[in-house]
């Protein structure tokens, strides 16, 4: 596709939109006399104009922002699992509790029992939903955003998109359709995703349609291809180990808050680090108080309270901080500051210190954090002001941007045009799952127009999800930030 093709979008779509995000309309059931309808994202091959998909209504699936956090604190014994004796094994032979870093860590990616190694834990059937499962919509506009920047960064010929926790690949799967039509920005491509779990990497792999072709018959060396777009795409377990050298754009989505963190408490004797211990008599996981400062205590929180105020700290009781967060934004900023290019950041958190927010989640219901470890997920909120100091520590030739709410980016990168050229031509049953999808990707609170049970109400994840944008300098503003 000619750069004009790009460049007539963005004047259609996006840019008036932006001049617009003041009547975003967070209820889009509205009058015929509402649709002034620029073209949407173009579908997949083959497809019809406004081709969408059936994914469940999302309205029984529960996200992971703890909206409804009613942890049951009495928790059932159970059997031990390999997990459980692996954790209680690590514990006795450290003679003590171990943090709650490390407890999250083990539970979510221990290489033979972490919650994500073997298993699909996404939407109705798993433990959680997330916002590209929701619908649609959501991996279209992170791919508008996406060309978007790689137009602000001058076409480059050949770009690494890296996403980091990718679950099932429906992100991408639906940025890959959605800019199907733009082929020198799909053929520009090397797609990297970055993801522990074998399980998810097959479905990954199978999602985005891919095979593997060879690269030279007499050595055997293969590349994978996904079909979708024509893309070689490969994977990695760190964001470390993609090759760096080529303009960057990088997309974390419900990664960050998966990464381990530390918890402290304001105790008399000063600030003590949460750990993880076993009981004696029963030898059930408990919680317990470091008696003095920990390393983490004199390593991250000192850092941490360095970039808050006296009065933020004063405050609070609690405070979680994520070591891996800040070296991870660290590593994006450096790359993006010596390849070009930027990183979207979208999770739930907030914009200051976080006092208490661990949460787990399994099989769409609360849990206790300690019960039955490796069948929950375990979750945490993002600590954005520190993702934003981490990145600016690491290099001057970056901006941060936001974080602004999920209902503010998805507005203004023109969600609600898109909604409406799908709902142009589709069933009634489509057009309720349609909406159901909108309103938990941009609503807040409870949907008014809903009439079906009450426990099924959507719930709108507009607000309580927020985007931050770490971009070169050289790029200028990425939309919508600007
Ligand atoms: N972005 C996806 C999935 C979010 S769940 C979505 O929005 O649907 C978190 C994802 O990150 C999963 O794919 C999980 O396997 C992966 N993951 C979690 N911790 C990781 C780590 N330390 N390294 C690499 N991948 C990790």
């Amino acid at each position: 596709m000619l750069r004009s093709s790009l460049s007539s979008c963005l004047r259609r779509s996006v840019i008036p939109i932006l001049f617009a995000t003041s009547v975003r309309s967070q209820n889009f059931c509205s009058s015929s006399s509402q649709t002034q309808i620029p073209p949407p994202p173009p579908p997949r091959e083959g497809a019809e104009e406004n081709h969408y998909d059936s994914r469940p209504t999302a309205s029984i699936s529960i996200d992971r922002s703890g909206l409804y956090n009613h942890p049951e604190h009495s928790h059932e014994p159970s059997s031990d699992s390999e997990l459980v004796k692996h954790l209680k094994s690590i514990i006795k032979f450290r003679g003590g509790p171990i943090t709650v870093a490390e407890y999250m860590e083990e539970v979510l990616t221990n290489p033979t029992s972490g919650f994500y190694m073997n298993r699909d834990v996404f939407g109705a059937g798993g433990d959680f939903i997330t916002s590209p499962e929701v619908s649609q919509m959501f991996g279209e506009m992170i791919g508008v955003w996406t060309m978007c920047l790689w137009e602000q960064m001058g076409q480059p010929e050949r770009v690494n998109l890296i996403e980091l926790g990718p679950g099932r690949g429906t992100l991408m799967v639906d940025l890959l359709r959605g800019a199907s039509k733009f082929v020198d920005f799909t053929k520009s491509l090397h797609i990297h995703m970055v993801e522990c779990s074998p399980t998810l990497r097959k479905v990954q792999y199978d999602n985005l349609k891919c095979t593997d072709e060879a690269v030279n018959e007499e050595d055997h060396t293969k590349r994978t291809i996904s079909m979708l777009s024509g893309a070689p795409i490969s994977w990695h377990s760190t964001l470390e180990e993609v090759p760096s050298g080529s303009p960057t754009i990088i997309i974390a989505h419900e990664f960050y808050d998966a990464l381990p963190v530390h918890q402290f408490q304001k105790a008399p004797r000063g600030w003590c680090e949460k750990m993880v211990d076993v009981e004696e008599n029963s030898s059930r996981f408990r919680f317990v108080l470091s008696p003095q400062p920990t390393p983490a205590t004199l390593l991250y929180l000192m850092k941490r309270c360095k970039w808050a105020g006296a009065q933020e700290i004063a405050k609070v009781e609690h405070i979680e901080v994520c070591p891996q967060a800040m070296d991870l934004t660290h590593q994006i900023a450096k790359r993006v500051s010596s390849d070009g290019g930027g990183a979207l950041i979208i999770d739930y958190g907030e914009n200051r210190i976080i006092s208490d927010s661990l949460q787990a989640i399994r099989k769409h219901k609360f849990v206790h954090i300690l019960d039955d470890p490796g069948t929950a997920d375990l979750s945490a909120y993002v600590d954005f002001a520190s993702v934003r100091h981490s990145a600016e520590e690491a290099s001057e030739d970056i901006s941060v941007y936001g974080p602004m709410t999920q209902s503010q980016f998805l507005g203004s990168l023109g969600i609600n045009f898109r909604v409406e050229a799908l709902l142009q031509n589709c069933t009634e049953e489509q057009a309720e799952s349609l909406r159901t999808g909108y309103w938990r990707l941009v609503g807040d609170g409870e949907a008014p127009f809903w009439e079906g049970p009450d426990e099924q109400t959507p719930i709108g994840m507009g607000s309580r999800y927020l985007a931050m944008a770490i971009v070169n300098k050289k790029q200028g503003a990425p939309i919508p930030f600007q």
